[in-house]
């Protein structure tokens, strides 16, 4: 592989050590894996996966900007010290991720290159209401994504239902009518941006598929109807598997009981329902939720793709198309990442086992490529597993 530090991007692909290009350094790789680099398309950059944990009980105290914005710095290095080359954020308090994105691009820190979302949006005293926009009816609707574009979102993130980490409601309410939805992905599409619905019961996901979302997040439980229908629209499901998972494996003395019940409740259901849609054919990007209790921004999307070959049923190979080109597509990315193949920025990992025979390995530390300087260097000849947010486990499945 040859790749032009200038512009970032790969020059040309082939077997062997020769090549007709000049080259002005040479990174040997003989004996060792390389794949794109890891894309998650559902993080919450500004977000604290331990804030749960301190004690359970401390004040929340992360409501401010300056809080959420050193978080997200420090979410960024992990996340790029991890193998993770671009996030789709979907959903921060004060824009945080508009200027995360542009400090970035400009290298005054370090990350993941940042799809961004902005502020969600929610009804009033709806999911994710807290940090985000609370629009009701057509029009401020309309006049909210259009706000949101101006400020300078790539992507439109509206909660069409409720979800599991807010007192008071569940996965299966429907909070946005199909008018808000549809108008909400009109507005978004007019501009050429893309938009993602949180849907988790069947028939939020039913009407936010009909409304044109290009992603469904979390995607608790759908039926045979709803997968004929993304189908025939072209819909990517983000399954953030791992968001459930942590809080019920670890949140038992620290995440709200009311939060673990709906958990409970649906883990299985959300499991089976990912599991379906792979069997289906329904494309896959990888989404975690980082920033969720427990569920960090280290080794988290990786684990993310080893569930999905675990409980969702996917061989590796899949699993690793749901965190490269499937992202990408589901992103309008694909004309320039999610693949190792000339043209494309060379965004990529490199690492000393064949996650192809055990997705896992995508856990241990590996060397990280973003625009074809190396940005994290495996730290040991030996490779060792990186840990992920994590507490005590008190239950597993
Ligand atoms: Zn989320």
């Amino acid at each position: 592989m040859v790749v032009d530090t200038e512009t970032g991007k790969i020059v040309e692909v082939g077997n062997g050590s020769s090549t007709n290009q000049v080259v002005d350094e040479v990174s040997d790789m003989h004996g060792r894996y390389v794949m794109p680099g890891i894309m998650n398309a559902h993080t919450h950059i500004a977000s604290i996966p331990t804030y749960w944990w301190n004690d359970g009980k401390e004040q929340r105290h992360s409501d401010s900007r300056e809080f959420n914005t050193m978080f997200a710095v420090r979410n960024m290095a992990d996340a790029i010290d991890h193998g993770i080359t671009y996030i789709r954020n979907v959903g921060a308090a004060f824009d945080i991720d508009i200027e995360i994105k542009k400090m970035q691009q400009k290298g005054w820190i370090r990350g993941p290159k940042v799809m961004t979302s902005g502020k969600a949006f929610s009804i009033t005293g709806g999911h994710g209401s807290g940090g985000g926009y609370e629009v009701d009816g057509v029009d401020e609707v309309r006049k909210g994504v259009r706000q949101a574009m101006k400020n300078g979102v790539d992507n439109i993130k509206m909660m069409v239902t409720g979800g599991v980490l807010k007192n008071g409601e569940t996965p299966d309410d429907i909070q946005f009518t199909p008018e808000e939805a549809r108008t909400a992905v009109e507005e978004a599409h007019h501009k050429g941006k893309t938009a993602a619905a949180h849907a988790q019961g069947n028939a939020g996901v039913k009407e936010a598929v009909e409304a044109g979302f290009d992603t469904i997040e979390h995607a608790f439980d759908i039926d045979d109807e709803t997968i004929a229908m993304m189908k025939e629209h072209g819909t990517y499901v983000v399954p953030t598997m791992n968001a459930m998972y942590a809080i019920y494996k670890y949140g038992k003395d620290t995440v709200p009981d009311w939060a673990r019940e709906k958990v409970i409740v649906n883990i299985k259901k959300h499991f089976a329902s990912i599991t379906k849609a792979v069997q289906a054919g329904i494309p896959i990007a990888t989404g975690t939720d980082a920033g969720t209790p427990y569920n960090g921004f280290g080794n988290e999307s990786a684990y993310e793709m080893e569930l999905y070959v675990e409980k969702a049923g996917m061989t590796p190979a899949q699993a690793i198309d749901s965190a490269t080109i499937n992202c990408a597509r589901a992103m309008h990315i694909d004309d320039q990442y999610g693949q190792i193949i000339p043209g494309n920025f060379a965004d990529f990992i490199s690492m000393e086992e064949n996650p192809i025979d055990d997705i896992s390995v995508i856990q241990r530390d590996k060397d990280v490529y973003q625009n074809g300087t190396r940005v994290h260097a495996q730290t040991v000849a030996e490779a060792v597993k990186q840990s992920r947010v994590t507490g005590k486990v008190n239950a597993v499945i």
